[in-house]
């Protein structure tokens, strides 16, 4: 069955006979499962791997194209991850390392439910989170069962008017409506992922896609050996039509800390205008000759989506002066403990 899969060799220009290098398909804890067009594996990575890793990101993720060592029945070692084309992070504010979700992702679908919880802010956040990895976003306006056909006409519109040329496609993962134009969209070899708050329906829409209860069963059915637990790890589902689904639970909380790169992509229109403002630290609210004043006024930007932008950059600088400071901290720590040793050698005489 394994070697019917495409892993998405194609886009990445990974040699299918080329058996020393295999794609990980799986994330839990510190063991990974493994697959190239020979087999399936278990694998962990090397001592050697491990003592030369600086920081999470030099572990392997879902999604990573890695060199696997020899491989002893069903196991094997990873011994190097290949350079990454895209990668898919959480930040925290106030902690310096970003935590990888998953890597080689080539769309993001952005989902964002059509009821009452529907956040135009938090969709564009997602986008700037893709984006900063350099993933393609498109936004999927799920539960459209939920609202009338004008209402879901305004919301698109919104979403349209917010994210400019994202591509957007309304769904309903309940009574199927617009699953096909979703599928459509999903090319065979690519790799997807799903974004999106919590209860927005991401695994109702893998389901449906997967055309099975598949998230859900795995959690009662023990027959495919991979225990209980697994909804907790990290997977690759692979579509009947040859897309790739990266099921990504615990993007929940998504800090774009630190996502300039993002930023920068998702707002160029804002901050072509900022970049011609007189004074560096203009407010836009009162400067004579403000262009961003003048387009907020003339409805040239759209003042929601201004603030939006203006609050996901303080969190941004928020996030650069912790890692300053933390820096800094580090440093006088770092001195502090030398001064200690010279003290101690003094008096030891070691
Ligand atoms: P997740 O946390 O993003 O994975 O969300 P779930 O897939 O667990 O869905 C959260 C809730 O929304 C569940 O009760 C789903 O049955 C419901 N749900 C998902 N999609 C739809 C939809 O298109 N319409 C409606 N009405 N409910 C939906
Ligand atoms: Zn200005």
């Amino acid at each position: 069955m394994a070697k019917d899969i495409d892993l998405g060799y194609g886009a990445y220009g990974i040699d299918t006979l080329d058996l020393s290098i295999a794609r990980v398909t799986a994330e839990h804890r510190e063991l990974y499962r493994v697959q190239n067009a020979q087999g399936e594996y278990a694998a962990k990575v090397t001592g050697k791997t491990m003592f030369a890793a600086q920081s999470r990101e030099d572990y392997p993720a879902v999604g990573d194209w890695v060199e696997i060592g020899e491989i002893d029945v069903d196991h094997t070692t990873i011994l190097r991850v290949l350079p990454r084309k895209t990668v898919l992070r959480r930040k925290y504010a106030g902690k310096d390392d970003a935590q990888l979700i998953a890597a080689n992702i080539d769309t993001a679908f952005i989902v964002e439910s059509a009821n009452r919880d529907f956040n135009l802010n938090r969709l564009e956040r997602y986008c700037v989170l893709a984006k900063d990895g350099g993933i393609r976003p498109a936004a999927v306006l799920n539960k459209a069962d939920l609202v009338s056909p004008v209402e879901l006409d305004e919301m698109k519109s919104l979403v349209e008017n917010r994210l400019g040329n994202v591509q957007l496609i309304a769904i309903s993962a309940k009574d199927g409506s617009g699953m096909q134009a979703l599928k459509d969209q999903i090319e065979r070899g690519k790799t997807y992922c799903l974004l999106g708050s919590s209860g927005v329906g991401k695994s109702t829409i893998i389901n449906r896609l997967l055309e099975e209860e598949a998230i859900e069963t795995q959690e009662i059915s023990d027959s495919t050996g991979r225990g209980k637990h697994t909804t907790t790890a990290r997977e690759m589902h692979f579509l009947k039509g040859g897309g790739i689904v990266i099921d990504n639970p615990g993007t929940r909380e998504v800090g774009v800390a630190d996502s300039e790169e993002g930023i920068r992509n998702t707002f160029d229109d804002i901050e072509e205008l900022v970049r011609q403002c007189r004074f560096s630290d203009c407010t836009h609210t009162h400067e004579k000759g403000c262009a961003v004043k003048q387009a907020l006024e003339q409805g040239t930007i759209d003042r929601k989506r201004f603030e939006n932008y203006q609050k996901l950059l303080e969190e941004s600088n928020r996030f650069e002066m912790t890692k300053l400071e933390r820096r800094e901290r580090g440093k006088m720590f770092g001195k502090m403990v030398k001064n200690v040793k010279k003290d101690l050698k003094g008096r030891k005489g070691y």
